[in-house]
Formats: structure tokens, sequence, C-alpha cells
């Protein structure tokens, strides 16, 4: 459909594909069909394939066929949560005694999922430095049938070079899923740099208002895609009608929030890095990041997630957190209102003691979309 009606670029994507206006009013944005079932013609004559709203929603739909779009995919599946969406693609791809590679600096719940419900099921796993392709190599075992890799990752914003991993993961036999949720399909379209799968926490940028829970998995393998479609129904965690509507809204000013997001987040990296109370930034944007060229040739921009670790140590950092006043003290990230937090005792409690631990003096930013001399007047008066 969007090649014929010629909608092939990004912004023009995201306010049109799957959103035909409704073919009954007019309607220009897709409705809520809050509903559950769907009246049939005579038994099994289904009206668009609706039958029940676990299995199909043409709010949800509409959801679908846009993040396929803008990942550049064949199939887009929308779930309640990011975690959903995870746990829909791991129990689809993984059997007892297969293996999976994570990321050392893996999103805090991603670690929980695997490590302690996954791995119940005999599901083996290993931690490797993904932004290293060499460890992801000596990582992969004969039974590994999954990478996972996150880019930019949480918190330390690694890089970890796409392609390169794609390459790794398909010579020995195993399916490439990407975390691109930092990054946005904006910034971002790992499967058109040969990864498997996307994963998404719509909660974060796409939805990009802060008030919607969601996930999402697109895939262009269309065999994938089918045993997705089946385990997402089997399984259940489906986003409701009005919460796919709301991601759906979230989507339209995607390229234009990303913009600002970025131009925010560099004039935030400038100023931290001058401040003598920083001791480290981590931002793909800084020339000094050492995934900055991977990051340049894979990435349109650099995000508006951004690191730092603060002199005087762990209450230092703590107390920065809750000196801010524009910046909310909370968990989260993507929204267009700035969020600050410490990932220590907050996000990444979870993995403390394991090898994903984090810095006990890192700060994390998510640079919202707010006037930035405001936003730098806030870290200066917390930095003191
Ligand atoms: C938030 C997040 C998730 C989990 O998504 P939920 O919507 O909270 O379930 C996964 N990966 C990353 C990178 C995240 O930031």
């Amino acid at each position: 459909m969007n090649e014929q009606q010629g909608l092939s670029r990004f912004e023009t994507l995201a306010i049109h594909a799957g959103q035909e206006p409704d073919a009954v009013t007019g309607a220009v944005v897709p409705p809520i069909h809050q509903v559950s079932t769907y009246k049939q013609d005579g038994v099994g004559g289904l009206r668009g394939g609706y039958e029940y709203s676990r299995s199909a929603n043409p709010t949800r739909t509409a959801l679908e066929e846009n993040l396929a779009a803008l990942e550049g995919g064949r199939r887009g599946l929308a779930f309640a949560s990011g975690l959903a969406a995870e746990d829909c693609l791991l129990r689809t791809v993984l059997r007892p005694g297969d293996h999976l590679v994570i990321p050392n600096d893996a999103y805090g719940g991603t670690f929980r999922l695997i490590s302690k419900v996954v791995e119940r099921w005999g599901v083996e796993w290993s931690v490797a430095d993904t932004s290293d392709p060499a460890a992801v190599r000596d990582a992969l075992r004969p039974t590994t049938r999954l990478v996972w890799v996150e880019t930019p990752s949480n918190p330390l914003l690694g890089i970890t070079d796409i392609a390169a991993v794609a390459d790794l993961a398909r010579s020995a036999g195993a399916r490439l899923v990407v975390d691109n949720t930092f990054a946005s399909p904006y910034l971002q379209q790992p499967l058109a740099l040969g990864a498997d799968a996307v994963v998404h926490s719509t909660t974060k940028y796409l939805g990009g208002h802060s008030d919607v829970v969601g996930g999402a998995l697109v895939t262009s393998d269309a065999g994938l895609a089918d045993e997705l479609a089946f385990h997402q129904n089997a399984l259940g965690a489906v986003g409701g009608p009005f919460d796919s509507w709301l991601v759906l809204r979230g989507i339209k000013t995607l390229a234009v929030r990303m913009d600002r997001h970025n131009a925010n987040a560099a004039r935030v990296v400038e100023a931290l890095t001058a401040h003598p109370k920083v001791v480290q930034v981590y931002y793909p944007g800084l020339e000094t990041h050492p995934g900055h060229e991977t990051a340049a040739k894979q990435m349109r921009g650099f995000g508006g997630m951004v690191s730092f670790r603060v002199a005087g140590g762990e209450e230092a950092a703590v107390a920065v957190c809750d000196r801010t006043r524009l910046f909310t003290l909370g968990e989260s990230l993507g929204g267009v209102e700035s969020l600050i937090e410490h990932p220590g005792r907050m996000t990444h409690a979870s993995v403390a003691g394991s090898a994903l631990e984090v810095p006990a003096d890192l700060v994390r930013l998510s640079v919202g979309i707010e006037a930035v001399e405001d936003l730098l007047a806030d870290l200066a008066q917390a930095l003191g």
C-alpha cells in the first residue's frame, strides 16, 4: 500500500501508514474500537477478519501496520508492555537447551526476565560486551539461537555495530534481535542492517508523552512473523485499543520530537562535559565515545539519553538527582518532559552484584523537549 501511494519517507509514513480515513465516517484518525467481540455474518462470516479482540482489533491493527512501516518490516505486533513483547519473542524463538547471548548492559527488566524467568525453562544465557564483535563471537555456542543487542544501551549508552553482529549471528545459525527503544525507528532501523527482529518499549519515545505503557515487535521474516503472531494470540498480552491509539498519536510527532531531543541533548552534553563536578559523560555523539563512529554510521542522530558520573561518588550523584527542579526524578524515559534518575538505586537495582552492575556515581538523564536554556539552568543549580 505504502509504495503504491508513494508514501516512503519516514515523516509521512509516521502520520499515514495504516491510517486510512475510517471507511464509514471518514474520521481522519483511527477510532478507538473499545470492543471485545464482533458480529459474524453467518457462522465464520467475519468482517475484515475480526472475531475477538485478543486475536485482532482494528485500532491495534492500525498501530501494527504503522510500526511495520516505520521499521521497514513486514509485520508489526503490539503488546501490553515492552516486556510482554520480549517475553513473546523469547518464548517463540527459544526451546529448552538453547542458548542466548545478552549484552553486559541490558535493560534491567530484560536481564530479570531472562535470568529469573526464562532460565527456569531450561534456556542458557551468557553475557557479552556486544560493543565488541569479537566478544560476541567468543560467546557464541553451537546451541546459540538468539543474540540480544541494545544500542544505544541503557544506561551507559554503549553502541553495538548492528551489521557486524548480524553477520556473526547469521553465520552461527542464530537470530539477532535489537532493542531499538533508545534510538526509535526515526534514528535507527535495525532490520535494514541485518537484524531479524526489533523490539520496542513503546512506553518511551514512540508513545512519547509518559501516558501509556506498551511494547512492539517488528520483523521482515515471514516465517518468524507468523510464529510471533501465533504466540501473541496464544500468550495474550496484547496492547489494548486505547493504549494502541495513544501510541499512534505519539508516533505522528516522533520525527519532530526526536530532532529536538537530539538538539537539546547535544547542548546538555556540552555543558556537562565542561562542568568541574562531572567526572565522565556518556553520549554517543561525543567524538571521544568509543562507539561514536559506529553510531554515526548507523544512526541519523544520537538521541536524547545522556548519562554522567558525578565527582564525590554515590551520595553526590543521589544529591544531584534530589536537587533538580525541572528534571523530574523518576524512572522511564523518552517523554516530552525531562527526567533524571540514579540507575544504581532505581532502574538498575535488580542487576546489583551481577555482571551488569552500573557505577554508583552514575546519573541518567532523559533530555526532554523543553527550552534548552531552562534545562541547562536547572542542571547548573543542581550540580552546585
Ligand atoms: C522500558 C524498557 C523496556 C521495557 O519496556 P516496558 O514497556 O517497561 O515493559 C525494554 N527495553 C528498554 C531499553 C527500555 O527502556
